[in-house]
């Protein structure tokens, strides 16, 4: 599909551009982080390392794995008088959203690109860092059949296993859901592991017998011994974007009019551990969190 654009190098965003590379992508790679692109640049021979957006004017598509809405925004509307892709790329190029956004502003934004001729889908993903590098993301899209169709076998590169979610902002709303599900069991596997050591048990057979039992979850399965009982934590995902994530969730379930009885206490948790421990801190942190007596 001729140059495939990519802006946002971070910790996800690396390893699938990286992906695409390796499946032979011509790629064009940015990032607010000059650093980064430069990096990206180096190991990556053949791909251009852009310095700025006009670099993308002929991508037919382009991937953002970008924080959040504002920084969407910011790249595809432009701000601070530097024009965004909406006055950079080719009439039916299309913006696909990979990062974790929020659904409406996913939809208004889609909105503003086809009154300009351009197309969106948003298109999140799960998996995590190790999954990213693997290329075995699940990717939820949100947006028409058609253009799903023109960009599945560039998907195919990234995840392998692929959904079409629905109509615009499908794909960000399941997203922000599916966190919420994520956040939430996290949060109870760190008390009930706390409290079982408490009582005398070893937070390794606490473990063992979660998974071997009903209260097993992706937390007990993947991240306790790896990130928590290890002391690395080193999952690789920022408890302020799984913060913002279960923020979205909740704006979902009240703008659906749902009972918000464990999603609104959920909020405040991961509110509140982004305020002590700061943004950038794993949310697997949150066991120390937890242990450390957080109210
Ligand atoms: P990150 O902070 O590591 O990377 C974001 C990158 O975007 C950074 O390199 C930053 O410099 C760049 N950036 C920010 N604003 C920019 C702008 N205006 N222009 C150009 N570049 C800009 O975050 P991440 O962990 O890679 O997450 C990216 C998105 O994917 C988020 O929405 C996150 O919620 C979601 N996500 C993350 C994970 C994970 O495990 N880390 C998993 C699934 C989804």
């Amino acid at each position: 599909m001729g140059h495939i654009g990519f802006i946002g190098l971070g910790m996800m965003g690396r390893p699938m551009a990286s992906r695409l590379h390796a499946a032979g992508s011509d790629l064009i790679a940015f990032d607010a982080s000059v650093a980064a692109v430069h990096a990206f640049g180096d190991a990556h021979a053949g791909a251009v390392a852009a310095d700025g957006l006009p670099a993308f004017a002929a991508c037919r598509a382009v991937v953002l794995m970008l924080p959040d809405s504002d920084a969407v925004e910011a790249v595809v509307l432009g701000r601070d008088g530097v024009p965004g892709l909406i006055g950079v790329l080719a009439r039916g190029a299309v913006v696909i959203d990979m990062g974790s956004s929020q659904p409406l502003r996913s939809r208004a934004l889609a909105e503003r690109l086809q009154r300009a001729g351009l197309q969106f889908l948003d298109a999140p993903v799960s998996g995590g860092v190790k999954r990213a590098i693997d290329g075995t993301l699940a990717i939820m899209v949100g947006g028409d059949a058609a253009t799903f169709t023109q960009v599945k076998p560039m998907l195919d590169k990234i995840g392998n296993q692929i959904f079409h979610a629905g109509p615009l902002g499908s794909g960000h709303a399941i997203k922000a859901l599916n966190n919420y599900v994520s956040a939430a069991g996290l949060v109870a596997a760190c008390e009930a592991v706390v409290a079982g050591q408490r009582f005398g048990l070893d937070p390794g057979v606490i473990v063992d017998i979660l998974n071997a039992s009903s209260g097993m979850n992706n937390t007990t399965k993947n991240k306790f011994k790896q990130h928590m009982l290890s002391g690395t934590y080193g999952a690789g995902f920022f408890t302020g974007l799984m913060a913002k994530d279960v923020r979205t969730a909740l704006e979902v379930v009240k703008t659906t009019g749902t009972s918000s009885l464990l999603a609104e206490p959920c909020t405040d948790i991961w509110n509140k551990m982004e305020q002590d421990l700061g943004f950038t801190s794993d949310h697997t942190e949150m066991y120390r969190y937890v242990e450390g007596g957080s109210k």
